[in-house]
């Protein structure tokens, strides 16, 4: 089938998709569904897509994103500027889009996988719908512990996941790791979000790799004992609940804080950078990774390489707030105003591979 059939098949596949796993702070944001982006033709067709493989690039380059399209959309624009490669683009929920992939199996039209949380990256690896890159270019640029060990997928942005407290009602001095927010002293006054959203499955999964099970059990429990209200459904309204003075601090992922800071850069709530003198603060990523049956391979590979590059990777930080995965790419000033942290360097391939025990463990603690 001609690949321009393909384009319109794929179209019409997906015009039935339109939630997205990260709810939109974008009042207004278009429909999602297969967008083409750009009507450039490359230059060349004979491409170099890493110094580890070298093949040609032929017809768009087909994503599947969990991330919303007012995130994507200005970098894949950017990308067909400069290179001539046109990238369409199907966004949804994780859960969903992997299940699709699975699905479609060798027929898929996806050349990537494009999503949040290392733990959603791990599970598609695990089903054999990612296939291994060997790019120089992406060893070079992301950091190893931010990347699959069999290069299966690679992260593009950080977010960190860190304590978030009242500037009102808490002294920072107070505060010290995640663990100690199980401490007796902040009964009643300890927000979260649900345990059901993959971020709190995923710092829990690193936590039991790195305490073990029962210890873990006993911090989550000692967090359930201190909560102030019900589980909050997001790390927002959790931020403006400290705000409100229905609690006194919480766990969140920082680009929420700096969502709100843009609006009201008043907000008396602060982050406070978790476990500095031990694991560090816990991080996760956005990330992707090539399909096991991707039609274009080639220009898949480049635009994920392209993607880690220094424009692109500070485009993430603009974007969303959240940080480069390319050290050697600054993050933009409200982000960096929050000030330099230690992350945790323990590969996020962890968050995965004991999600399901994170899980089981949440539930015996009473984490809703
Ligand atoms: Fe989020």
């Amino acid at each position: 089938m001609p690949r321009n059939s393909i384009n319109l098949l794929i179209i019409l596949a997906f015009s039935l998709i339109s939630a997205c796993s990260e709810q939109s702070a974008v009042p207004g944001a278009p429909d999602q569904g297969a967008t083409q982006n750009g009507a450039q033709t490359p230059q060349s067709p004979l491409q170099a897509a890493s110094g580890g493989e070298q093949a040609r690039i032929e017809g768009p380059v087909i994503v599947y994103s969990s991330r919303q399209e007012h995130l994507i959309k200005p970098l894949f624009d950017r990308f067909t500027a400069e290179t001539g490669i046109e990238v369409q683009y199907q966004t949804g929920e994780d859960g969903p889009l992997i299940a699709r992939l699975q699905a479609e199996g060798e027929q898929t039209f996806a050349d990537i996988l494009y999503t949040v949380d290392a733990g959603n990256l791990w599970s598609a690896a695990e089903k054999g719908l990612l296939a291994s890159v060997d790019s120089p270019i992406l060893e070079t640029n992301i950091p190893d512990h931010l990347q699959d060990p069999q290069n299966r997928w690679f992260g593009l942005s950080v977010r960190a996941r860190t304590i978030a407290y009242s500037t009102e009602r808490v002294d920072p001095a107070e505060l010290s790791t995640y663990e100690a927010l199980a401490d007796p002293r902040w009964k009643g006054k300890l927000c979260l979000r649900t345990s059901r959203k993959v971020y709190n499955m995923s710092l829990v999964a690193t936590m039991i790799e790195r305490f073990g099970e029962a210890e873990t059990q006993r911090i989550v429990e000692g967090w359930v004992n201190n909560l102030a209200t019900r589980v909050f459904s997001s790390d927002a309204l959790l931020i403006e609940a400290i705000a409100a003075g229905q609690c006194d601090l919480g766990l969140v992922n920082t680009y929420y804080l700096g969502q709100l800071q843009t609006r009201d850069p008043d907000i008396p709530v602060a982050l406070f950078w978790a476990n500095q003198g031990s694991s560090g603060v816990h991080v996760n990523i956005s990330g992707a990774g090539v399909t096991s049956y991707a039609k274009n391979r080639a220009g898949a590979i480049r635009l994920i390489e392209w993607l880690s590059t220094e424009a692109p990777q500070h485009l993430f930080s603009e974007l969303n707030l959240e940080y480069p995965a390319n050290a050697a790419v600054p993050s933009v000033d409200l982000v960096a105003s929050w000030g330099d942290f230690k992350p945790d360097t323990l590969n996020v391939e962890a968050a995965g591979r004991l999600q399901s025990r994170a899980v089981m463990l949440m539930d015996r603690a009473d984490y809703r």
